[in-house]
């Protein structure tokens, strides 16, 4: 069995930023984060055992601390924290910082902000939060069908920094080819470009794709479907638990990648496992995998060894 992890994969500088400031204040009671902090539940359970509390809302909060996540959020909820005297820490990751800039600005000076991206995701409705404007939020170029865009306002196009880049690329194109005056701000984090890249190379040279990460995290998702197009048994997983064994050959080549949020631990283990499996050889294999895969649910890991 041959394992390729990317170097690319897990938290990256903006999530761990964000992650990190939750760890050091915890204890100032009461903490909140607004929204989970990452979209990785057992990292979101494990701080509500020591109090730290997401909240969707502000109405849900009414003293202490609340911790704004890599994410960040509308120029109103600034507004209500302060209308309401809170303490808050801006974990807001600043490439997105950058976005809410442009966005404020240029719709200051007029232009019709487009945002691409996941119209539900969180970092969009921040971002759509700072312009001064009406705010069109389109997913991709079939969108822009039946827009009542108007010919003469400018248009100031930004990217959800996690998106896919064909996308946004075919979408400015598209504005251009209809002539429409556009400033196109490619704001994809590099963080996630990368690690996309990475993810293409590795899946287009393995038998088997492990993408690690949140159910619900929409950087995860897409490089799932991005691996899943060079690789047709891409499997994603969230932790370990999720891992069929029994799917995986002692003669395979397998890829390893995870999303922004999942944490170094959850990899290792998986990795770990894969390792496992791998260094008992073919002989041992199918024996190996029923041990391991009892053993393995009980997530007792220590140092790289599974104990039976
Ligand atoms: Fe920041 Fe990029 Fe990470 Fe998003 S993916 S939090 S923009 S570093």
């Amino acid at each position: 069995m041959e394992i390729i992890v990317a170097h690319t994969a897990g938290f990256c500088f903006g999530v761990n930023r964000a992650v990190d400031s939750v760890y050091k204040n915890i204890g100032q009671q009461p903490l909140y984060t607004y929204g989970p902090i990452i979209h990785n539940p057992q990292v979101v359970g494990e701080l509500r055992e020591k109090n730290v509390i997401p909240v969707n809302s502000l109405d849900e909060v009414e003293e202490g601390t609340i911790i704004i996540r890599s994410h960040g959020v509308s120029k109103d909820v600034y507004d209500t924290i302060n209308r309401k005297g809170l303490t808050y820490i801006d974990s807001t990751c600043p490439y997105v910082k950058r976005i809410h800039k442009i966005v404020d600005e240029y719709s200051k000076k007029g232009y019709q902000v487009m945002i691409v991206g996941d119209r539900e995701h969180p970092e969009v409705q921040g971002i759509s939060g700072w312009s001064n404007g009406e705010t069109i939020i389109v997913e991709k170029t079939e969108d822009l069908e039946g827009l009542n865009l108007s010919k003469t306002k400018p248009i100031c196009l930004v990217s959800q920094t996690t998106y896919r880049e064909d996308r946004f690329e075919s979408i400015l194109k598209a504005l251009k080819d209809h002539q429409y005056e556009v400033e196109g701000f490619n704001t994809i984090c590099k963080a996630t470009s990368d690690r996309q890249q990475e993810a293409v190379k590795i899946a287009k040279m393995v038998d088997k794709m492990i993408v690690i990460g949140g159910r619900d995290s929409s950087n995860t998702k897409k490089l799932y479907e991005i691996c899943k197009k060079f690789c047709k048994e891409t499997y994603h997983i969230e932790t370990l638990e999720d891992l069929e064994l029994n799917k995986f050959n002692s003669n395979d080549k397998i890829g390893i990648t995870a999303g922004a949020s999942t944490p170094a631990r959850i990899i290792k283990e998986v990795i770990t496992a894969m390792n496992d499996l791998e260094n008992h050889g073919n002989e041992s294999f199918e024996e190996l995998l029923n041990q391991s895969f009892v053993t393995l649910r009980s997530g007792q890991i220590v140092k790289g060894t599974v104990i039976h």
